[in-house]
C-alpha cells in the first residue's frame, strides 16, 4: 500500500467517524451509553438537555442520578443484568426519571447492548419524552371517570340514578335467583314534601334531600344499596335480606329519619316505605309490590313501613 492509499483509508475512517459524531449530537432523541458499572460514558446533547444537566456533570456518574429515589436500586439491578446478560439484546420501556430541577418526567427507553472497544459490554439508551402524551392520556382517562360517574350517577345526592339503579337490582336479582339466596327491596318516597318547598323554597328542599340520604346511608349497612329512583321516591336494594329483616331495616331508617333535624331550620322529615322480597325473576314485578306496599302506607297514614307480602 503506497502512502497516498493509506492516507486515503485514513481520512475515509476519520470522516466517517465525524458523521457517526455528528449524528449522534444532532440527534433529537437523547442517547447515553452506560459503562458495565453503571457510569455514562457518552450523553448526547438532547439527553443533556432533555435533563438539564451539562455533559460534564453527567460523565463519569452512575445513571441513576437521574432516576428518582424510590427506583434506584431496581434500575441498577436491571441495569446489570442486562449489560452482563445473554440473551436479551433489545429493551423498551417506561420509566419516570427526575430531572435536575426535581421535575419527575416520563420517557420510553429502548436499550441495546454493544461491545465496546475495549471488549467490554456497554448499554446504550435511547429515550423519548412522553410526559406529555401521559398527562394527557391521564386527563382523558379522568374525563371518562367523570363521564362515566356522571351517567350513573345522581348530581344531588350523589347516589345511583334510576337507570343505574335498575341495572343494579337486575344484577341482584339474576345473582339472587342463580345462588337461591334472599334479596328484598325498599321503595320509600318522603312524606309531605311539596310543602317543605313551598314553605321554605327549592333550595331548602334540595338540602334536605341530601341530608335524608346521607342519613339513610348511615344507617344502612354497607352492602345495601340506595337509588334515587328520581323527586323525592328512592328505592334500596338489601341482598341477602328477607322480607322481615328489610322491614326491621326500613322500620330503623324510618324512625332515625323521623327523630333527626333537618338543615339549619331543624325540619322534621317522615317517610313512607314498602318492602318487596324476591319471588320470581322480574325487577318489574318486584318495583311493583314495593310500589303498592308504599302506596298503602301513604293511604294509612304515612310515616310507616309495610310489607308487599303480606298485604
Ligand atoms: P306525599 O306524602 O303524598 O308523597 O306528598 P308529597 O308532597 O311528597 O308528594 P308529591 O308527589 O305531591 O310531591 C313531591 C314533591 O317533591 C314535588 C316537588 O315539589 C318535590 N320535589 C321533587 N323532586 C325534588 C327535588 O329534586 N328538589 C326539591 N327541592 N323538591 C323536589
Ligand atoms: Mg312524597
Ligand atoms: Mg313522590
Amino acid at each position: 500500500m503506497d502512502n497516498a492509499t493509506q492516507r486515503d483509508i485514513y481520512q475515509q475512517f476519520h470522516r466517517t467517524q465525524r458523521n457517526t459524531e455528528n449524528v449522534i449530537n444532532t440527534a433529537p432523541l437523547g442517547i447515553c451509553i452506560t459503562n458495565p458499572q453503571g457510569q455514562f460514558e457518552l450523553v448526547n446533547p438532547a439527553y443533556c438537555e432533555f435533563y438539564g444537566y451539562r455533559e460534564e456533570e453527567l460523565l463519569g456518574q452512575h445513571f441513576t442520578m437521574v432516576v428518582p429515589q424510590a427506583y434506584r436500586a431496581t434500575m441498577s439491578d436491571l441495569h446489570d443484568l442486562f449489560v452482563e446478560g445473554e440473551d436479551t439484546q433489545e429493551l423498551r420501556q417506561e420509566w419516570e426519571v427526575r430531572c435536575k430541577n426535581g421535575e419527575v418526567r416520563t420517557i420510553i427507553a429502548e436499550a441495546a447492548r454493544i461491545e465496546g472497544d475495549d471488549g467490554a459490554p456497554r448499554k446504550v439508551t435511547f429515550i423519548v419524552d412522553i410526559t406529555q402524551r401521559k398527562q394527557l392520556e391521564e386527563r382523558l382517562k379522568q374525563a371518562n371517570e367523570r363521564l362515566d360517574h356522571i351517567a350513573h350517577h345522581d348530581e344531588l345526592t350523589g347516589l345511583l340514578n334510576r337507570r343505574a339503579g335498575l341495572q343494579r337490582l337486575e344484577q341482584e336479582l339474576r345473582r339472587s335467583s342463580r345462588y337461591g339466596s334472599p334479596l328484598s327491596v325498599a321503595m320509600f318516597d318522603l312524606d309531605n314534601f311539596k310543602a317543605f318547598n313551598d314553605t321554605h323554597g327549592h333550595s331548602v328542599g334540595d338540602k334536605i334531600l341530601e341530608e335524608v340520604t346521607a342519613t339513610v346511608n348511615q344507617t344502612l349497612r354497607d352492602t345495601d344499596v340506595q337509588i334515587r329512583l328520581g323527586g323525592e321516591e328512592f328505592l334500596v336494594i338489601m341482598p341477602e335480606v328477607n322480607a322481615e329483616d328489610a322491614k326491621l331495616a326500613m322500620e330503623r331508617v324510618r324512625r332515625v329519619v323521623s327523630q333527626t333535624p333537618f338543615t339549619q331550620h331543624a325540619l322534621t322529615v317522615t317517610l313512607s316505605a314498602g318492602v318487596a322480597s324476591y319471588i320470581e325473576a322480574s325487577t318489574t314485578r318486584l318495583l311493583d309490590r314495593a310500589d303498592k306496599a308504599m302506596y298503602q302506607a301513604k293511604q294509612s297514614g304515612r310515616d310507616r313501613v309495610l310489607i308487599a307480602s303480606s298485604l
